[in-house]
């Protein structure tokens, strides 16, 4: 039931997301898009150029659609796309009535709720969303992302919500409350952080001791240390052809993005009370990795090889 529908943030994630949309939507919904990379806008407006439409703004995508996905880098750009003053999504106050606006970006909680305060404050009909994700680039071109949804079971655009997001989503998990979706997704990614970093060592340690890394990964799998970093993403090459250790560590979860998941985990952390102990030590392992020649701009299990796990493999 939309005639248009925006996609704010046309990068690694947000491009096959909207490709989702423009491939799954009836034909007579209008994707309008906006990036502020003019290469990107134009290269998927002209694979989808009988459907989309290209913005010249957050603005102008804001004032032509009823519902607004955005999926941008860090806090900085969100606020840019939403409370800039004369580009953002929230520019004309009087465009917004009514819409559903969902952010994918992975943020702190704090700008989430200066966002949700601002909408609501200035259009009280606006429904605005926390929608983190997971399941990277393969998830995303594979439309099987799992969604971390800000909001309660009850809610009542939940029906909508999962509607429209099972375009690109195999699992929408609604966690409870705004800003609950971001907090979800920053556990889970300091979880799956530091499991990469304790599977490397556990490789490192059975490779040294002579262990085929294959066998390692069987007897893991088969055993209590079962997990899915070393099932899907593998930080050793070669175990699992898919994993992007065996590309060169390439198209994957950056080591850049976990730095700054493990930034966010950890001022989150000092805001409930809570310990962040493996979380300060994941922190500066990922800011090594970001300024290691042989490690940064790769996927974040690269960190293998500065714990020293690569010699052999
Ligand atoms: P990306 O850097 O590839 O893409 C971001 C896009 O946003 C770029 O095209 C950039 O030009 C655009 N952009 C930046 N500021 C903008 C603005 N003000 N207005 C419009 N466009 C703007 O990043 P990505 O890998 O797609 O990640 C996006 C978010 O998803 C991040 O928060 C990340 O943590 C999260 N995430 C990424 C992955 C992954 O595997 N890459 C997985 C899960 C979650």
């Amino acid at each position: 039931d939309y005639r248009s529908v925006g996609f704010i943030g046309l990068g690694a994630m947000g491009k096959p997301m909207a490709g989702h949309l423009a491939e799954v939507l009836p034909k007579e919904c209008t994707i309008w898009v906006y990036d502020i990379l003019e290469y990107s806008l134009h290269e998927f407006c002209s694979k989808y150029a009988e459907r989309s439409k290209k913005a010249a703004s957050a603005k102008e995508v804001a004032e032509n659609c009823e519902i607004i996905l955005t999926m941008l880098p860090e806090s900085a750009h969100v606020r840019d796309a939403y409370l800039d003053p004369r580009t953002g999504i929230c520019a004309s106050p009087s465009s917004l009535a009514n819409k559903l606006i969902i952010d994918h970006s992975t943020i702190d909680t704090a700008t989430s709720s200066l966002i949700a305060f601002h909408i609501t404050s200035i259009s009280p009909s606006t429904s605005f969303y926390d929608a983190p994700v997971s399941g990277g680039v393969n998830g995303a071109i594979s439309g099987t992302l799992a969604i971390f949804l800000g909001c309660a079971p009850t809610d009542p655009q939940l029906p909508r919500l999962m509607s429209l997001l099972s375009t690109f989503a195999a699992q929408i998990i609604p966690c409870g409350a705004p800003t609950y979706g971001l907090a979800a997704k920053l556990s889970n990614n300091y979880l799956s952080g530091i499991i990469a970093i304790a599977a490397s060592e556990a490789f490192t340690m059975g490779m040294k001791a002579g262990l085929d890394p294959r066998v390692l990964a069987r007897v893991y799998a088969a055993s209590t240390a079962q997990n899915a970093v070393v099932d899907r993403f593998c930080p050793v090459p070669g175990v699992w052809h898919e994993a992007p250790s065996s590309r060169g560590y390439r198209d994957g979860f950056g080591v850049e993005l976990m730095r700054k998941d493990f930034a966010l985990a950890g001022e989150m952390a000092q805001r409930v009370g809570a310990q962040n102990v493996l979380g300060e030590v994941g922190r500066a392992i990922y800011e090594e990795a970001e300024r290691d020649e042989a490690c940064s701009g790769l996927d974040s299990r690269v960190v293998l090889r500065l714990l020293g796990g690569d010699e052999r493999w």
